[in-house]
């Protein structure tokens, strides 16, 4: 076994110990992306050098008794998280070349707690996606059948944390990007509370929907991950004063006498039947912790996919209107006038997906369009925010599935933008209600391949969710079977 292969607690107990080091560490996942990346291409940037140089600096910390859970680890940062000096480009053309003079506010306090970034990870254009098929690096590839997406848009980060190339990944999740990846590669998932991360210096999507987390290989070690990045960030005005909690003292609180809701509008047509089997036999797993499990009801979950293909796409037809060629990214040489100019750069810059949703959002904020449609979703959001308020009144979390299926193959679902769109059946109503989830394996479909079981709490749940999901984890297995 590579020593790549173990988890972030471990590593820490390791390098504490001095069985391992830093630079043995981060050399066992470079080794990794040597033999893996051309044929996945999970990262689309590796730093080979300057992540030694860090795991030489991790290691003096760790002999000066200056060390923390997270110093020495091996953190792959999904290509919108900017970090100072290192090309940062959402895989998008249009910011062909941007290096960004400063670290994301989570990228900063990673770097204090000596943590050691070793490259970037491949995402759909500025994370505009649900299978990393609109990425201008090309498609990242599933570990488990190299035919099938990663899922996405985080699913550089899944396939590279699922394939041992670093301890973690970071991921953005704005209507499921952490969590459908995390259940297509068989890793553990975490999106936080809207405000609960600090967003500065992550390229943004939908500012109203965007959250920041890891990707890793058990929720022990998002919780470790978790106490560094959460917390009020003056250059976020959305990361309110409420505490950080104790994430990794909570984990191993017992669940006994815990409710837990299993919506029914979760189960629907269209849901794989091994994907149903494999949750349902997850949520018995719960009852045998001495769970009560009730089935509840979210009544607007149908226009959960309606009203984030709209709020979405407004958001970010005003986010992208920054790249333009003129502060960041290349240039047209030549051009006949400013129009000119600006056309140049954004058709050739932009993909179709991102084209898309700019047209779509440019037409839903029109004068005129704005109250039938931005107008009438915010409304219909409180409403979907409304019925979880209402669910966690009798229950303390929810139990879903992730997706409806397990990865499908590359090509099936790009050509047809709905049928991509709903692949987020069930984790935008969550996302649009600013709670927290976490995706955690649940088992596998008759193909091998991995199901994931999400588990939905209440704004700043995350101690709660997080101590749901070790406590299976510790239980279960599905979380350390191999590709
Ligand atoms: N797949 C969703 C979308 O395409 C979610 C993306 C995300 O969470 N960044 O919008």
């Amino acid at each position: 076994m590579s020593i790549s292969e173990i988890t972030l607690a471990e590593a820490h107990e390791k390098l504490a110990k001095k069985e391992i080091s830093s630079v043995e560490l981060t050399k066992a996942c470079l080794e990794k992306i040597k033999k893996a990346n051309s044929d996945l291409n999970a990262f689309v940037s590796v730093n080979e050098e300057s992540a030694l140089e860090q795991a030489k600096e991790a290691d003096e910390k760790i002999s000066d008794g200056r060390a923390g859970v997270l110093t020495g680890v091996v953190c792959g940062l999904k290509d919108v998280f900017c970090e100072k000096g290192v090309e940062t480009t959402a895989c998008s053309n249009i910011l062909k070349g941007f290096k960004p003079p400063y670290d994301a506010t989570s990228v900063a306090k990673l770097r204090e707690a000596g943590v050691v970034f070793v490259g970037h990870t491949n995402t759909d254009e500025f994370t505009m996606g649900a299978s990393t098929e609109n990425s201008a690096f090309g498609v990242t590839k599933n570990l488990w059948d190299k035919k099938r997406v990663a899922g996405g848009s985080s699913g550089g980060s899944a396939v590279a944390v699922s394939a041992n190339m670093c301890t973690f990944a970071m991921g953005t999740d704005t209507g499921g990007s952490i969590r459908q990846p995390a259940s297509f590669c068989g890793c553990t998932g975490l999106k936080v509370t809207y405000g609960r991360v600090s967003r500065s210096g992550v390229m943004p999507m939908a500012s109203s929907l965007d959250t920041i987390g890891p990707l890793a290989k058990t929720c022990e070690d998002a919780a470790h991950i978790l106490e560094i990045i959460a917390g009020r960030d003056k250059e976020d005005s959305t990361t309110p004063e409420v505490k950080a909690g104790d994430y990794v003292k909570n984990l191993n609180k017992d669940l006994k006498g815990m409710t837990i809701g299993v919506p029914k509008e979760y189960f629907i047509e269209g849901i794989g039947d091994e994907v149903e089997k494999a949750v349902r036999t997850g949520v018995k797993e719960f009852e045998k912790m001495g769970v009560r499990v009730k089935e509840i009801s979210l009544p607007h979950t149908k226009y959960a996919v309606p009203v984030y293909y709209i709020i979405a796409p407004s958001e970010i037809s005003a986010n992208m209107s920054r790249y333009d060629g003129v502060r960041f990214g290349p240039a047209a040489e030549k051009a006949d006038s400013l129009q000119d100019f600006y056309m140049k750069n954004r058709s050739h810059g932009f993909g179709d997906e991102v084209k898309r949703r700019i047209m779509i959002g440019t037409y839903a904020l029109s004068s005129g369009y704005y109250d039938a449609y931005y107008l009438k979703a915010q409304k219909v959001r409180t409403l979907i925010k409304q019925d979880f308020e209402k669910a966690f009144k009798e229950v303390d979390l929810i139990l879903a599935p992730t997706s409806p299926t397990t990865a499908f193959d590359i090509g099936e679902n790009s050509e047809d933008p709905l049928k991509m769109y709903l692949s987020d059946i069930f984790t935008v109503a969550s996302s649009l209600a600013g709670l927290c989830g976490v995706s955690v394996p649940c088992g596998f479909d008759k193909n091998k391949l991995p199901v994931g079981l999400q588990i939905i709490g209440p704004q700043f749940g995350e101690a709660k969710i997080l101590n749901a999901g070790h406590q299976y984890q510790c239980a279960t297995r599905w979380h350390i079977e191999k590709s």
